[in-house]
């Protein structure tokens, strides 16, 4: 297969600076290109973006620069033939840091110092109200590369990691492995759950009102993965009736969250705006996937990472 140009979509903005990107493909062995929207395709194009549009059917091959996919109809890519990647495999680390992030913050109330500091309040908290995580048990559901890079850091301080997972293969720094279909039984012991799968018709509103319910009164829910993986409404009902201890949230149903979400108004809920992968490298670590796809799609070789 010849392969002539990659294209990088313009929708790549959203999460990186497009010049950087492109220069990131610098000494590649073809042509690299920012384009918009409408650019004609054809097979001898590859095409790199954040977002879906209809007229990348008609490249070679397309990558989603996100490890979430659910934007992209991938029905539509196998009906043409046309290989679509995403980029999982790299998110271990960054969003492996931004949940131990939380955890240490809602544990210890980093956040909640942050804002009486605001006030200048020399903040006394409940005396029963601070405690370590190590010890805890976190309660990984997803482990993937992102769940993993969860539980491994969890494990390291200290933490008792159990996982929820479709296959029963043991996965490092994981004590005990449950099935989705035991997920109340999986949250029930937790200190803190984090969501780490992707977002599936089989993940879609996983954590109702039945599974919060299922979970400790002093537990945290962590949702790095998809807002659509939790029922927000019954999160907030929870959240109200205090029937858990609070949540931190990359991630939400609507994005950007409204300024009307109840969600922002809770002292003991953590709001990120779905930084998740956000850092400096990002754009290295994507170019390094979509450069080893170019050499094995040239090559002939079967793509890194094809979701459809
Ligand atoms: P991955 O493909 O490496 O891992 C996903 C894992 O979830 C796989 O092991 C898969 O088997 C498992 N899974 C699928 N359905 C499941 C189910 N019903 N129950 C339990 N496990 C199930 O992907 P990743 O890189 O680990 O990313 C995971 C998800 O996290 C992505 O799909 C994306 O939506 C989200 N994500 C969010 C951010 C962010 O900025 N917050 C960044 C990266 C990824």
């Amino acid at each position: 297969a010849t392969l002539e140009r990659l294209c990088l979509h313009e929708s790549v903005g959203t999460k990186l600076p497009e010049t950087a990107f492109l220069e990131a493909f610098d000494d590649l062995e073809v042509r690299v290109e920012l384009v918009g929207d409408g650019e004609p395709y054809t097979e001898a194009d590859a095409v790199a973006s954040f977002e879906p549009r209809p007229e990348f059917l008609e490249a070679g091959w397309v990558h989603c620069i996100r490890a979430g996919y659910d934007a992209f109809d991938t029905d539509a890519y196998e009906d043409v033939g046309v290989p679509l990647t995403n980029s999982s495999g790299i998110h271990g680390d960054t969003v492996g840091e931004l949940a131990v992030g939380y955890m240490l913050s809602l544990a210890r109330l980093l956040h909640t110092y942050r804002d009486r500091q605001r006030d200048r309040e020399w903040h006394d908290p409940a005396y029963e109200r601070p405690f370590t995580i190590s010890g805890e048990r976190l309660c990984v559901v997803g482990l993937g590369t992102v769940g993993q890079g969860i539980a491994k850091r969890a494990d390291a301080l200290g933490m008792d990691v159990v996982g929820v997972r479709r296959s029963d293969d043991p996965v490092p720094s994981v004590s005990k492995l449950y099935d989705p279909g035991a997920l109340e039984a999986a949250v029930a012991d937790a200190r803190f759950v984090a969501l780490a799968a992707p977002h599936t018709p089989a993940t879609e509103g996983m954590i109702d009102a039945d599974i919060l319910d299922a979970m400790r009164s002093d537990a945290y829910l962590l949702n790095v993965a998809r807002g659509p993986l939790v029922d927000e409404g019954a999160l907030i009902t929870a959240l109200e009736a205090e029937t858990i201890a609070g949540a931190a949230l990359d991630v939400f149903e609507q994005e950007p969250l409204p300024a009307s979400s109840p969600l922002w108004g809770f002292e003991n809920v953590i709001v990120t705006p779905h930084r998740g992968s956000a850092t400096n490298r990002y754009h290295h670590d994507i170019a390094e996937l979509v450069r080893e796809n170019v050499r094995r799609f040239r090559a002939g070789e079967s793509l890194k990472n094809r979701v459809a």
